[in-house]
């Protein structure tokens, strides 16, 4: 069955074609500058048509779907209530899900008769309990606004969680796993006997670990005073926290780590001190996940730094284990989100 996987953003579309059930990449490519002045492409449907011409034989679709809130614990097949429930999300997750509706809309009306699933970025999270998702903030606000920690990246946790039993030849319900999704977004998830139980990301991913641009975890309160000081709207200071803080503000360089690891390699002192920050952030995620889950089986480390950065790597570990009786392994898995999504929806559709 080929299967085409969509990543549709607000101005891009990722797709890949797999064979299934061979996991045979057969085609792959991206459609850019989606509703921008003077593009070719004047929305998602005008770059999916393209996309479309491009590949042959589709069969089934699966979609990536950033936000799924409470309303989706796992892949689903499209139809109008699952819009209607992505519809539901946008609230909550602005920037992506109108985006990634549009690529299900746009798909709908050029494939008809074809299969579509949906796969949601915070799906894997949903089995994190209460004690962890709920925030120290009045109950209502959980239960009228939807305010809670819905953590991200969940494809990436899930896929390399898998791979991670298929290597170690062990059950995932018999493994105690963090793994470590460390790209220009960055999170850390514990998972016990396959599940989350934890992850970095909250509400929005701006929560946990300092990332490229994001700051990760910091006071609350600073976010009023810094507003009130410098005289910010919510927008600009949305923006600060998103898109000027993290790796990039700290080092007031680049959020490339590859920059930042040359810089700091040739004395420059603040490239250090936010490679410093970044690494001393995850060590105490680490920690905090070893006692949430009591104990470790393997510690995995993924996506562009995760991948690469081996001096990153052993700067995380350096010592950590030394406190607990059996060190646990520790291993690099490339992620593949957009196998994990075509897996998810061959078996979406097998069973329908
Ligand atoms: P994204 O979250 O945008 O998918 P990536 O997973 O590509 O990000 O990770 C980007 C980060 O990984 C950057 O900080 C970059 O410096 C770092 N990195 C290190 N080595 C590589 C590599 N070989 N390819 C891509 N990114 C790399």
């Amino acid at each position: 069955m080929k299967i085409l996987v969509i990543n549709s953003g607000s101005s891009s579309i990722k797709f890949k074609l797999f064979q299934m059930p061979e996991e045979r990449l057969v085609a792959k490519g991206l459609i850019e500058h989606i509703g921008e002045v003077g593009s070719r492409f004047p929305d998602h449907y005008s770059g999916l048509k393209v996309i479309l011409d491009k590949v042959d034989g589709v069969q089934a679709v699966g979609h990536r779907v950033v936000h799924g809130a409470e309303e989706f614990k796992k892949p689903v097949v499209v139809d109008r209530g699952v819009i209607r429930g992505i519809k539901k999300c946008c609230d909550i997750a602005p920037l992506h899900n109108p985006a990634n509706l549009s690529g299900i809309l746009a798909c709908q009306k050029l494939l008809p008769r074809i299969k579509q699933a949906a796969i949601f970025d915070t799906a894997f999270h949903q089995s994190i309990p209460a004690q962890a998702y709920i925030y120290g903030l009045p109950y209502d606000y959980y239960r009228r606004q939807r305010i809670r920690k819905y953590g991200f990246h969940g494809t990436s946790h899930h896929y390399v969680a898998l791979e991670a039993g298929r290597i170690l030849r062990k059950p995932l319900n018999k493994l105690k796993l963090v793994t470590c999704h460390l790209g220009n977004g960055c999170s850390i998830t514990a998972i016990d006997k396959g599940r989350s139980i934890d992850t970095s990301m909250g509400f929005t991913p701006l929560e946990g670990l300092v990332m490229g641009t994001r700051c990760g975890d910091i006071d609350p309160a600073l976010v009023t005073h810094i507003m009130r000081k410098k005289k910010f709207d919510i927008k600009l200071m949305e923006s600060i926290l998103n898109k000027e803080s993290g790796l990039k503000g700290i080092s007031g360089i680049s959020n490339d780590m590859r920059v930042l690891e040359s810089r700091a390699k040739s004395g420059n002192k603040r490239s250090r001190l936010a490679i410093d920050i970044f690494v001393y952030r995850i060590r105490k995620y680490i920690g905090a996940y070893l006692l949430a889950l009591g104990g470790l089986d393997a510690l995995i480390f993924t996506a562009g730094i995760g991948e690469n950065q081996a001096d990153i790597r052993k700067r995380i570990c350096k010592g950590l284990f030394t406190c607990v009786k059996q060190p646990p392994k520790v291993m690099v898995i490339p992620t593949n989100e957009e196998l994990m999504i075509a897996r998810q929806t061959y078996k979406l559709i097998k069973e329908k």
